[in-house]
């Protein structure tokens, strides 16, 4: 009797709550004879809760070469294997590409197990055009290569995706409005599916204002959606209208303009052309 290779499933997990696992997901874990997983200290807390038996052993950036042929073999001979990461869709910002490559070119039947994954959630509840997007990952973490990179971004057309952790989320939101400029909208989506998430949709200028103020908004996890240039839908300026209105009845125009900026998060030169506007000098 021939053998028959095995399947590679590739299995996304929860980014936060638990009860966002598939039930199939659960079934093919406790089907299979081994799971891969990025950290199998972190996927054992997971297996646990579901009571899942399954045998585990490290699939990660450091072991992918080693890891990837002893899997293969396994799966040449017969067996089912589950690819896991530390949370949602496996190879999304997690290892996997090798294992995947591999499997492939070896005559192996990949199959995805769909479930949650952080980019999509986010972009789903961010309110910005998703009919085209970019997924860029995680920006560099060195200052100038992460502006280089923002500065190649700036003209994109599409809304662009990225991931972020709370040691580098500020110093990010601060390049994204210095590069493309503080009216940009952005969506901040900040522990998705956990006690403590937050999703908030506005100009770069006021989202850094405001994780700036408030040092909780710069813990957790994070997604950043970035509107894509030319996209901006026009703002309601009600709002900064009135304020300016208030500021200038005090105040000289240009302390005004640069009050009314701070709050509103719009450019002073927007701000100067509606105070020149309202004193009828534009006319
Ligand atoms: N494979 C995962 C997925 O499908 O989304 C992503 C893994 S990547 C190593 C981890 C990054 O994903 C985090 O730094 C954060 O940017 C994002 N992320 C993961 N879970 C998240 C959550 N619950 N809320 C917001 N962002 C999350």
């Amino acid at each position: 009797m021939s053998i028959v290779a095995g399947v590679l499933y590739v299995v996304a997990t929860p980014i936060g709550n638990l009860n966002d696992i598939s039930p199939r997901a659960l079934e093919v874990l406790g089907a299979v004879d081994l799971i891969a997983a990025e950290d199998t200290r972190h996927s054992a807390r997971l297996l646990r809760h579901f009571r899942v038996q399954t045998p585990c052993r490290a699939y990660h950036d450091h072991n992918e070469q080693t890891a990837s042929r002893g899997l293969i073999d396994r799966l040449t001979a017969g067996q089912n294997i589950a690819l896991i990461s530390d949370a949602g869709t496996p190879l999304i910002s997690d290892p996997g590409y090798r294992l995947i490559k591999e499997a492939q070119a070896a005559g192996i039947r990949v199959e995805p197990v769909p479930g949650a994954c952080a980019l999509i959630a986010a972009l789903s509840a961010s309110g910005l055009p998703t009919d085209r997007f970019t997924f860029e990952g995680f920006l560099p973490a060195k200052s100038q290569a992460r502006r280089a990179r923002l500065e190649a971004l700036a003209e994109v057309s599409c809304t662009l995706v990225f991931y972020e952790s709370s040691h580098r989320i500020l110093d990010t939101l601060t390049d994204l409005a210095d590069i493309f400029g503080g009216d940009r909208t952005l969506c901040l989506a900040r522990e998705i599916s956990k006690q403590f998430e937050t999703i908030r949709t506005a100009s770069a200028a006021e989202i850094l204002a405001w994780v700036r103020g408030d040092v909780d908004q710069t813990k957790g996890e994070f997604v950043i959606c970035v509107q894509g240039a030319g996209e901006e839908t026009e703002p309601d300026l009600t709002e900064a209208r009135r304020i300016l209105d208030c500021l200038s009845a005090e105040l000289p125009g240009s302390q005004a303009v640069k009050l009314a900026a701070r709050i509103t998060g719009l450019p002073k030169n927007r701000l100067y052309a509606m105070l020149i506007d309202a004193s009828g000098d534009g006319s």
